[in-house]
């Protein structure tokens, strides 16, 4: 008789492990601070933005910076 206790414990724990809370960082929500494209006015996070001569663009393009490879 015991299993029909148990298991239905069991599953508990398992629903229990699945949907547990985890440690999640709580910048999660937060809305990192933004820079302004210099050239489009696009905001875009700090991390993806493209930096140069000390001012932010979202991308490479917009930077004036060609991708890569110097084709001759
Ligand atoms: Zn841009």
């Amino acid at each position: 008789m015991w299993k029909f206790i148990i298991v239905p414990l069991l599953v508990l724990l398992f629903l229990y492990l699945l949907f547990a809370p985890r440690k999640k960082p709580k910048q999660d929500g937060y809305i990192e601070e933004l820079v302004k494209c210099e050239k489009c006015g696009i905001y875009c996070a700090p991390r993806e933005a493209v930096i140069k001569d000390g001012r932010f663009f979202c991308s490479k393009q917009c930077a004036g910076v060609k991708d890569g490879s110097n084709r001759h």
